[in-house]
């Protein structure tokens, strides 16, 4: 991305960062040019590596001298373009690195969890693994894998023989699922973070359909950096297992180290927090080649060709209500997500509480009891997978 910097009084428009180069894009009202806005993106992205890099320090040598090794972070692609988008900054960063003959500030790994395989469709998705491809071939330093969805934990919809009632139901038990998995992957890989692409529109989107569904309470793990629980690992789900807790002070010593292994979570960032997705979709299109050649649009086209608005589930509604307020208003989906920042994660630092068997989110004992009571919800059946939060046991009903 060069062009010839010319004198600012022969431009028709300058550039409001650089003034040197012709303004084609407007910025948060601003018109700035096409390196300028890539510099702008590029910044968000390595600031909050930067929080990140302070939070995953390198131990020092027994030996003395300055830390060896490499950080080690997982990337959470979807192959859409968000992610993509953080991958290629991600690689960007590492490669001015190297050019300036330093070390890598970090390595990744790259996991995409497939959710066009099921327990009755295991042949991998061809489109699936013509886009990996795509993506191997233009990064080659990193390694990508591809997990399918039903290698993970048991889920309801392998544990019960009840095929989920809706397709919002489905969306939205795919979505508990997926997260999951990358968390899992992140810390059988032995990952230092998980790294999403969530951008600020994404992560308001986010905030408001949980809250929607019933899960407020698990908000501040869910848009919040920071270490976010992997229930998976707990022992005894269904078996009574809770009341352990009423020996008070943690007690015996099998359950300390359960617990110790239940309270492991994986540390998981966004880097792209700070960037609207409009912007992230005008960078793709910037960078050369294009990184829109890259992503798989199938998810798009299909949410685009739904007619009903019975068939949209909250996350479409969602995105189709933040896509016209980040046109006019990007400030009020920068709050909706900053507010949300700010709430107190319950229980912080504590591994005794008992996590949604589903999601893996921190169970409310009492919010959840009180949504149960007041929209005539039943007792909550075994399905195999331990206890669920309200917004799991509402989408896994039958
Ligand atoms: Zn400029
Ligand atoms: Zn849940």
């Amino acid at each position: 991305m060069t062009s010839t910097p010319r004198v600012e009084g022969s431009l028709s428009r300058p550039c409001m960062k650089c003034r040197v180069q012709e303004a084609t894009l407007d910025s948060r009202s601003q018109p700035v040019c096409r390196d300028c806005f890539a510099k702008f993106i590029a910044a968000k992205c390595i600031k909050q590596t930067g929080i990140l890099g302070k939070e995953t320090r390198l131990p020092l040598p027994t030996t003395g001298g300055p830390p060896t090794g490499t950080r080690h972070y997982m990337v959470g692609l979807s192959l859409g373009v968000s992610s993509t988008v953080l991958l290629h900054l991600l690689s960007e960063n590492i490669e001015f690195q190297l050019a300036r003959g330093r070390n890598a500030p970090f390595d990744l790994t790259v996991v995409h969890i497939d959710t066009t395989t099921t327990t009755t469709v295991t042949t991998p998705s061809p489109a699936v693994e013509e886009a990996l491809t795509r993506y191997r071939t233009r990064y080659p330093r990193f390694t990508f894998h591809r997990t399918p969805l039903s290698s993970t934990t048991p889920t309801p919809s392998t544990a019960t023989p009840t095929p989920l009632p809706t397709a919002a139901s489905r969306s939205d038990v795919t979505r508990q699922l997926t997260r999951r998995a990358l968390l899992e992957q992140a810390r059988a890989r032995g990952c230092q973070a998980l790294l999403l692409g969530h951008s600020t529109t994404a992560l308001a989107e986010l905030t408001l359909a949980e809250a929607a569904k019933g899960r407020g309470f698990a908000l501040p793990w869910l848009v919040k950096d920071g270490v976010a629980p992997v229930g998976g690992k707990r022992k005894g789900l269904g078996g009574g297992g809770g009341e352990g807790r009423e020996n008070g002070d943690g007690g015996r010593n099998e359950d300390g180290e359960e617990e110790e292994e239940a309270g492991k979570g994986v540390l998981v960032y966004h880097p792209l927090r700070d960037a609207l997705r409009k912007e992230l979709v005008i960078y793709a299109g910037l960078v050369e080649p294009p990184l829109t050649d890259l992503v798989w649009e199938t998810k798009d086209d299909a949410a685009a060709a739904v007619v009903s608005h019975k068939d949209l589930s909250i996350e479409e509604v969602m995105g189709r209500y933040f896509a016209e307020v980040e046109e006019s208003y990007p400030s009020v989906v920068a709050n909706v997500a900053r507010t949300t920042g700010k709430l107190v994660r319950a229980g912080e630092g504590e591994a005794g509480g008992e996590w949604c068997g589903l999601c893996g989110m921190p169970l409310d004992e009492d919010g959840d009891e009180r949504w149960r009571g007041e929209l005539g919800i039943q007792e909550r059946s075994d399905t195999g997978t331990g206890r669920l939060c309200y917004g799991c046991e509402r989408s896994t009903a039958g």
